[in-house]
Formats: C-alpha cells, structure tokens, sequence
C-alpha cells in the first residue's frame, strides 16, 4: 500500500478546532513520499479512554457532523476510534470507514468480540468499504492482539492494519509514555505479513519533541505508514496537549522523513550478513558449553543438598556483567535482559 499518514487531533473538541486543523493539514496531502502520492486520512477522537473520569471524554455522536464536514471539505477519508457496538453504528451511519480499536479496546476480548459480532452482521459490500485499524494492546502480551485481529478476521473485515502505540510499563526503562518493545510489532508482522503496520510515535512518545525522531525509527525499521496527532493549538488541546503537533510542525516531520529503498541484491550486504552469521554460531556455541556445565552444576548442588538459587552469586553475575557492558560501552539495559534470559533458562535446568 502507498506510504499512510494518519494524522489529526487526539480528540475533536468544537466543530472549529476539527475544521481549522482539517484545513491546516491540507498541505500534506500534496507530499510525494518515495516518489508515490501520500494517502492521508484524518483522524479525530470522538470518544476518549481517559484514565480519570474527571479528564475531557470526548464529545462523542455531537462530533459526527464535523467529521463528515472534514470529508466534504477537504475530501480527506476520516477515522475515529470505536469501542462498542454502538460507536461503530454511529460512525457507519455517517460514512466513517476508517476506524481504530484503542490500545485499552484491543485489550478487552469482550468489547472486541462485541464489536466483531456487530461487523459480521453487516453486509459483504459495507465490510469491503471498511477499514479496522487495531492499536496493540496497552499491556505487552501479543496473543491478546493477535486475538484481536482474529476476531476481525472472523467477523469478515478483510481491510485490516495494525498499529503498534507502545506498550505501559510499571518499570519505564526509558523517557517514553510508553515502550516501544519493537520486537512485539516485528513479531506480529512476522504473524500477518500481509496486514499493513503503522506506527504511532504520538502516543509512543508522549511528547511532541521525540515524535520525528522515533517516527524516523519507525520508518527506517520499514513501517507502512503513521499515526500521528496533529493540533490546530496543542497547547490548548483537551486531551494529550504535551504530545501533539502543529500542523506545520507535522509538515516538517513528513518532508524530512526517509524511506528506505526496497531491498536487493548487494554483495556488500551479503558480506556483513555472513560475518555476522559466524559470530551468532560461536554465540550458540558458547551457550549450549555455557548449558552444559549447568547441567552438572545442577547434579553436583543436588549431591550437597546445595540450594539451587544462590542469590549472591547472582548479585556477583549481574553486576560483573553490567560492570564488563559499561566497559565496552553496550547498554547495559541489553546485557541485563540477556543475563536474566541465560539465568532463567540455568535455574530451570536445575529444578
Ligand atoms: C488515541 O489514538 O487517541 C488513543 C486513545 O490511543 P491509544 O488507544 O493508543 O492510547
Ligand atoms: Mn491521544
């Protein structure tokens, strides 16, 4: 598909504010990307998840009008998010066929499943003019997005793209909302390789400076397109102020943006490929000899009655390693994940 831009406020909030970032967008939609036409469509919360119920929930079927107001206008394809049966009526009564399951939504197997049901009732010719758009699920747990998408499947929808929004953590490892975890969405292309995979460095981010930056990231790594949130006046914005755009900073991001080229043959490539092909063998190799002398660790602590976790000689691991990482200047967040992954897989051996 051409590269895709999805790109509005996080909520509509008056039908001026809906218009006049509309019309402040319009520019975008003469952009060639990778010498191909962008395919725009806008987008625009009608009904807002909020964590509190105090926070600004959306102004929910008041904003219909103003989004079929933007589609005649400007001629933009419109999006907005659902999460019930009745939010998708609403939108397919007004002509709305671009529309996102949330993160808190994809997490839900009975909303999903709800809403699956009421698509499955519509008519072959509705379903071909629609697009479901499914954000990964706001906690890191795959199956719960690929379940999301099967249920889809199953409804009929065949026009199904996948956005990956990050994923919440109690223990953020880095200045992001949320964490990108990029080898989940990888996985899931890896799952349904035909369904487009948009990012949403918005959300991701939450925060208006490191949206180009990882929308870059996300690009380079061969994503289909983005969604990003763009606000007439973000300052001013009712939900999500810190992390949306201008428009003409949404502009900027776009126009510097770097595809890249298609693959093909390239011996060069190839060369770097097959070194590292030799160094992941001597790596396999070292940890199946690493496995083994586990293995009679295990038998000689069962001889002594030794226990078989022995938390000092953790600490001692973890921290050698992390010393060692800092000295070759690898992350240290790396060698930490690796050390527990080898350390885990060395107890279990051991039981
Ligand atoms: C949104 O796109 O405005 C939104 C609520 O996103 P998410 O479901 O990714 O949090
Ligand atoms: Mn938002």
């Amino acid at each position: 598909m051409p590269f895709t831009l999805i790109a509005g406020p996080c909520s509509a909030e008056s039908r001026e504010q809906t218009l006049s970032t509309a019309e402040r967008l319009l520019p975008l939609t003469r952009l060639q990307i990778a010498q191909e036409p962008l395919r725009f469509i806008f987008r625009a919360g009608l009904w807002k998840p909020r964590t509190h119920p105090e926070s600004f929930s959306g102004v929910g079927t008041e904003g219909l009008p103003w989004l079929e107001e933007v589609r005649e206008r400007y001629g933009f394809e419109v999006s907005t998010e659902v999460a019930s049966a009745e939010h998708l009526e609403s939108c397919i009564g007004s002509g709305i066929n671009y529309l996102w399951l949330g993160a808190r939504t994809t997490a839900n197997p009975f909303l999903v499943q709800r809403i699956a049901d009421y698509l499955k009732s519509l008519s072959t010719s509705k379903k071909d003019e629609l697009t479901l758009i499914v954000k990964n699920p706001i906690n890191a747990d795959i199956d719960i997005w690929v379940g999301a998408v099967e249920r889809l499947l199953q409804s009929g929808i065949e026009h199904i793209w996948l956005v990956h929004r990050g994923f919440s953590s109690a223990t953020p490892t880095q200045l992001m909302r949320n964490q990108p975890l990029w080898s989940l969405p990888i996985e899931m292309h890896r799952r349904f390789p035909t369904l487009p995979l948009l990012s949403d460095p918005s959300h991701l981010t939450g925060d208006a400076s490191k949206v180009p930056v990882v929308a870059q990231q996300a690009v380079s790594m061969g994503f289909n397109g983005l969604m990003i949130e763009a606000h007439c006046c973000p300052k001013s914005a009712l939900s999500d102020a810190q992390q949306q755009l201008t428009p003409q900073q949404l502009f900027e991001l776009m126009t510097n943006l770097k595809l890249p080229k298609p693959a093909s043959a390239d011996a060069q490539l190839e060369q770097y490929r097959q070194s590292i092909n030799e160094v992941d063998e001597q790596i396999w190799e070292l940890i199946v000899q690493r496995m083994d002398i586990v293995k009679h660790i295990g038998e000689y602590k069962r001889e002594k009655g030794l226990s078989v976790f022995q938390h000092d000689r953790y600490e001692h691991i973890l921290k050698s390693r992390l010393d060692w990482a800092t000295d070759h200047n690898l992350s240290a967040d790396l060698v930490k994940k690796i050390v527990e992954a080898i350390h885990e897989e060395a107890l279990r051996k051991q039981l």
